[in-house]
């Protein structure tokens, strides 16, 4: 057996209740379902054998000494909003959760930064950089996540067309290793080339080499004017080939996202809320950040001109907060859509170039219909991440879905990899796409992802059998 834990006791039961406190501490049937997986339950649903609320940085020091002692395996745990199947326990053991560490302390105004505890919401980050005139630029999806969740999955989310990615606002970690000493990776300096950038290294590991304690966040002055339009194409491909034309524009957009029309009217009879255009059999929603009223109606008049030069039906200007929220919310709203709309989902996360945006979703359309599955690609086309959402048709049996998506799957897969594209453009490896990584990538460079996870723990007791694994 690759990963030989021990099973957890009586005795380590009480010794974790005297390391924190009894009130929280769970333990078999009294921890609640919910923590036995991610918002994607088909990636794996396993029973933790102790679930822990930590308050501070010393008692997941001292849980991880424990562990790491005992060999027992433990995985962190933040809002359990990921889309991987990363937060689960594979093999038992101790789930933590960082959820009450959530404090968020004033707004650095000389550095621009702002320091976090992981359990923090991006959404109240977000909220007190707002508080204080500035702006924490990355915005994924979903606004409930931790932003400890965020920073080591390196979420991206609608704006990364812009600003880039969650790692690119994070300027130093504390974090806490398997074996339970307490490190810091880099320090609240701008620049750093003091040895290997192992601050880097941790964004995106998906809980698999530490346990973030504390992020210190880069914030920007906020942008005064925003404005977000909505432009309906006859064909996706239209739409697509639309992408390099904006890009190639003087202003950078701040998101590019597209939606085809099946999936527009799902979200509007799901959430009730139309779009500003009902024509078109695929849409656009760019939007621009500016800092003068100038700039922006500069940039939107050039976008406006080039889109009706390549075949746009028309473009509907969200020019008031209320319409752009509006807009913002049927794309948001597509998971939950989605989820009311069919018996069952799976979801392919690829990033390719933007070169190949059009023809990847040509393609990938097809190989869903190959399979009898209905393939939606939908989302972030600014930087070629396309969400290949595939959705179970009523009839099918549990046969045919489990072995439909695994073959369209691998189809789509390979279909990014010959574009030159990567497997995961921001939702990660996890449970769920562990077996497709093997395939995807040079052995000599999974080779060297085993020889990383073994630096960080060495008893590889952390969030074990995710991401990368051991036979
Ligand atoms: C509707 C919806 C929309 C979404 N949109 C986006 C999007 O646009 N872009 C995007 O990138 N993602 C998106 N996601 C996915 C998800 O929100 C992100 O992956 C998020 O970063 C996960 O944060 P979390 O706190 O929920 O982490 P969890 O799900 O709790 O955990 C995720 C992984 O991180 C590890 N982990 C969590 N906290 C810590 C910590 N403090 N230290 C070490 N490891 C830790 C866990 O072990 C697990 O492996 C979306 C999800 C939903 C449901």
């Amino acid at each position: 057996m690759p990963y030989p834990y021990n099973k957890m006791t009586q005795e380590d039961f009480d010794a974790i209740r005297r390391m924190t406190d009894p009130g929280r501490v769970w333990v078999g049937d009294a921890i609640a379902t919910e923590y036995f997986h991610d918002e994607m339950p088909n990636y794996g649903t396993y029973q933790p054998e102790l679930y822990v609320e930590v308050l501070n940085k010393e008692e997941i020091s001292a849980i991880m000494a424990y562990a790491y002692e005992r060999n027992i395996p433990v995985v962190c745990r933040g809002a359990g909003t990921g889309l991987a199947g990363g937060a689960s326990c594979k093999f038992g053991g101790i789930m933590l959760s960082v959820m009450r560490m959530n404090k968020i302390f004033p707004v650095d105004h000389k550095n621009q930064t702002i320091t976090v505890q992981p359990g923090a919401l991006l959404l109240d980050v977000q909220a007190a950089a707002k508080e204080e005139g500035l702006f924490y630029p990355p915005d994924p999806g979903e606004k409930t996540a931790s932003i400890g969740g965020n920073v080591i999955t390196n979420a991206g989310g609608m704006k990364a067309v812009r600003y880039g990615l969650t790692r690119d606002f994070v300027r130093c970690i504390e974090a806490v290793l398997p074996d339970g000493s307490i490190v810091n990776f880099s320090s609240n300096v701008v620049k750093n080339t003091t040895g290997y950038d192992i601050k880097d290294l941790v964004i995106g590991s998906e809980g698999t080499l530490c346990i973030l304690t504390e992020v210190t966040l880069k914030l920007l002055p906020a942008p005064n004017k925003s404005c977000t339009m909505v432009i309906p194409f006859h064909s996706l491909e239209e739409c697509a080939d639309m992408v390099p034309v904006i890009l190639e524009l003087p202003f950078v957009p701040t998101a590019i996202e597209f939606l085809e029309r099946e999936l527009i009217d799902m979200v509007e009879k799901n959430l009730k809320k139309p779009l500003p255009v009902s024509e078109g059999e695929a849409v656009l929603i760019v939007m621009y950040d500016a800092s003068t009223q100038n700039e922006l109606d500069t940039a939107v008049e050039m976008l406006c001109e080039k889109a009706l030069e390549h075949g746009a039906i028309d473009v509907a200007i969200a020019d008031t907060p209320e319409r752009a929220d509006s807009v913002w919310s049927v794309r948001g709203g597509i998971l939950e859509a989605m989820k009311a709309e069919s018996v069952a989902q799976e979801e392919c996360d690829v990033v390719v170039p933007r070169a190949h945006i059009a023809e990847y979703v040509r393609i990938a359309k097809g190989i869903g219909a190959k399979y009898g599955i209905c393939v939606e690609p939908c989302g972030h086309c600014g930087d070629g991440n396309i969400h290949t959402e595939m959705l179970r048709p009523a009839g099918m049996s549990d046969e045919e879905w489990e072995s439909g998506t695994h073959a369209c799957l691998k189809e789509l897969y390979e279909t990014a990899k010959r574009f030159g594209g990567q497997l995961s453009g921001e939702h990660g490896i996890g449970n769920g796409r562990l077996e497709y990584l093997k395939d995807f990538i040079d052995p000599r460079l999974y080779r060297l992802y085993q020889a990383v996870k073994l630096a960080f723990d060495d008893k590889l007791i952390l969030n074990p059998g995710k991401m990368i694994e051991f036979e």
